[in-house]
């Protein structure tokens, strides 16, 4: 579904150069669940704004469905990532003045729907996230796990194929942020494909597919194994 092929990614600062990814050939495809490991500044946040086209490799090239889509424009670009991934973080980026309802409502309204539309898409995401008795209440009122779930039904909303999680229960206690996984689980066993970042070996081990990152360059791809 997704190839990326000889990405590398560089960070220019002043007259540095930071090499952030090396040279990265791996493949999404559809259910997978993929775990991303490595030390801090090895480049896994940068690895997955790349995969959902929150930015754009210095080299190489990025295939969808067959199609190198390396050097679409910006306004197609969204309009696939809209369509294609949700993204979640450890902080939650939720927006502050704006209920869990409202957050949730975000990419509807950016898709174009219609308002009798969104409001039933969100009642649902409330009921389904157990997020019914939160709607009115701005992220500050909410705990953490709650944010992350808010955070969820943001990113799941359109149905993506892939979700990105890039640590996303950095932020949490243990026993939420084993909930927060937990649901990510559910989704991915209903169809979609999860990349998951952790810094923890115990959650990133339970992916079936485990990839190692060290300065910008997958030194272990434990799906590689199985090829
Ligand atoms: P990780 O998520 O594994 O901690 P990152 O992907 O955030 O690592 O960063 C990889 C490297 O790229 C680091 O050295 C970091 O400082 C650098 N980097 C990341 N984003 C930027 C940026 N926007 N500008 C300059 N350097 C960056
Ligand atoms: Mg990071």
């Amino acid at each position: 579904m997704i190839r990326l092929s000889g990405i590398s990614k560089d960070f220019h600062l002043g007259v540095q150069t930071v090499r952030a990814l090396r040279d990265i050939n791996f493949e999404i495809n559809p259910g997978d669940y993929i775990s991303i490991m490595g030390p801090s500044g090895s480049g896994k946040s940068t690895l997955l704004n790349l995969i959902a086209l929150l930015d754009r490799p210095s080299a190489g090239d990025y295939f969808l469905n067959d199609r190198d889509i390396t050097d679409l424009d910006d306004d197609e670009l969204a309009r696939i990532r809209r369509e294609n991934f949700g993204f979640v973080f450890q902080f939650f980026h939720l927006i502050p003045r704006m209920s869990a309802a409202e957050n949730i409502e975000i990419p509807l309204i950016l898709a174009g729907m219609e308002p009798a539309q969104r409001k039933t898409l969100v009642q649902e995401a409330l009921e389904t996230f157990k997020l019914s008795d939160r709607a009115g209440h701005r992220p500050d009122q909410l705990s953490g796990g709650q944010s992350q779930r808010v955070a969820i039904a943001r990113a799941t909303i359109l149905h993506p194929s892939v979700i990105l999680a890039d640590e996303p229960t950095g932020n949490l206690d243990q026993a939420t942020g084993k909930q927060v996984i937990d649901l990510l689980e559910q989704l991915n066993s209903g169809g979609i494909s999860l990349i998951l970042v952790t810094h923890d070996a115990g959650i990133g081990g339970r992916a079936p597919r485990r990839i190692q990152i060290v300065d910008g360059i997958i030194t272990e791809d434990s799906g590689k194994d199985q090829a």
